[in-house]
């Protein structure tokens, strides 16, 4: 099959990472006989640079005629860097915002597992450690407080700010019936995370997911209060497949569940539609301190292309060939600085390269 993949490599290391994910898919076209063309897409700093503006219309066309996008990061050092200068709407994150907004992407999933190779990073106890987790938060993108009308006025002499919660049983529907979908694809279990005990949007979260929940019998559905999850990712992350949450609350449970992994560039992400596409990234940002050093961890960048063959392209057998491919290296003792442990001696097995060898590496690993 043919695909036609957007890339925003983007900046800092961005490209670098971008560069690497793009070796891996080639190499999977190469084994499986699919072909993968690129379209190179400007976003970011680099856009600001050429055209003026984080984002241009054409660079929107662009992507909505791919059948995916692949991005590597934006952005750059906030104190140091020009883009930094301009209003808020011109800096590099306002493209990204309006590339989201412009796909329609509802759904943010973003997978938390903790490689046993890596089980030191991880802050947890080590019998939690031991038993390991493999996650996967959907968080709905749109709605909810970020989205709700907001003012801040003096009212009988006093500041006060108001935020709105809102959301439609339409809206819920759509990421609920998409949480239900990557679980039929996981372990079939979801856990749809809200505050019942107190919120009305919250309880209308819940008698929806519990409706879609019928249309999965093989699907066990259920509800968890979102202090609880708080808690439970710490204390039994293990219990976990697919959590299903909103706006606000999947902003904070993705980052609890990212820190417990211990390392961000080990992490992928995707924001779907309604339809296949996807725009995949890792969940770290453009790491201005170590851009240009060769020394990126491109792993977080190559299992979001994992993630795209899987959930645009529906070739989950690909998909799993890249991440046990990433496995293999980690277990080789491979690592690049950042997953690396504090001491590296000839005789602990671990070796530290840099982002394009762990990139020839995964797809050594690929056969
Ligand atoms: P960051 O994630 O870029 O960096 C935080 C720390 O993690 C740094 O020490 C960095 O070196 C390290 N790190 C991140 N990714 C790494 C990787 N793949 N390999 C090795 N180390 C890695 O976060 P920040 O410093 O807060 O932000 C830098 C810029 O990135 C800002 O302009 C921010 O707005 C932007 N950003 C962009 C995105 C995105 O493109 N979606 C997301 C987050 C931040």
């Amino acid at each position: 099959m043919k695909y036609k993949v957007g890339v925003i490599a983007g900046d800092g290391i961005g490209p670098e990472v971008v560069a690497e994910a793009k070796k891996v898919l080639n190499r999977i076209g190469e084994v499986f006989g699919h072909e993968f063309c690129y379209e190179e897409i400007l976003m970011g700093g680099c856009s600001i640079d050429a055209t003026g503006v984080p984002l241009t219309e054409e660079a929107i066309a662009a992507a909505k005629v791919s059948d995916a996008v692949l991005m590597g990061s934006i952005g750059g050092d906030a104190k140091t860097s020009p883009w930094y200068q301009l209003p808020p709407e011109l800096r590099p994150e306002a493209g990204l915002l309006k590339l989201r907004k412009s796909l329609k992407l509802f759904a943010n999933l973003r997978p938390a597992y903790l490689y046993k190779e890596l089980k030191s990073a991880c802050p947890l106890r080590e019998d939690i450690a031991n038993a390991g987790f493999d996650m996967m938060i959907m968080r709905e993108l749109t709605g909810g407080l970020y989205f709700g009308e907001r003012k801040t006025e003096e009212l009988d002499g006093v500041m006060t700010a108001v935020d709105t919660l809102v959301y439609n049983e339409n809206e819920i529907y759509r990421i609920a019936k998409r949480g239900f979908d990557i679980a039929m694809k996981r372990k079939k279990k979801v856990t749809s995370v809200d505050k019942a005990n107190v919120l009305d949007s919250s309880r209308l979260w819940r008698k929806v997911v519990e409706k879609v929940a019928k249309d999965y019998p093989e699907v066990a559905c259920e509800h968890m209060l979102v202090d609880n999850c708080a808690m439970q990712l710490v204390r039994n992350p293990a219990q976990f497949d697919v959590i299903l949450t909103e706006n606000m609350f999947g902003d904070i449970l993705s980052d609890e569940a990212s820190m417990i992994t211990g390392s961000i560039g080990m992490l992928p992400s995707a924001s779907l539609n309604d339809t296949k596409f996807g725009l995949y990234e890792p969940s770290g940002g453009s790491a201005p301190d170590i851009a240009g050093k060769g020394i990126a961890n491109p792993i977080a960048t190559i299992l979001s292309a994992a993630m795209m063959l899987r959930y645009s392209f529906d070739l989950d057998k690909e998909a799993e060939v890249v991440e046990a491919a990433v496995k293999k290296v980690l277990t080789d003792g491979y690592r690049t600085e950042d997953i690396a442990p504090q001491i590296v001696c000839s005789n602990n097995g671990i070796e530290i390269v840099g982002t394009a060898k762990m990139g020839d590496l995964v797809c050594e690993n690929i056969r």
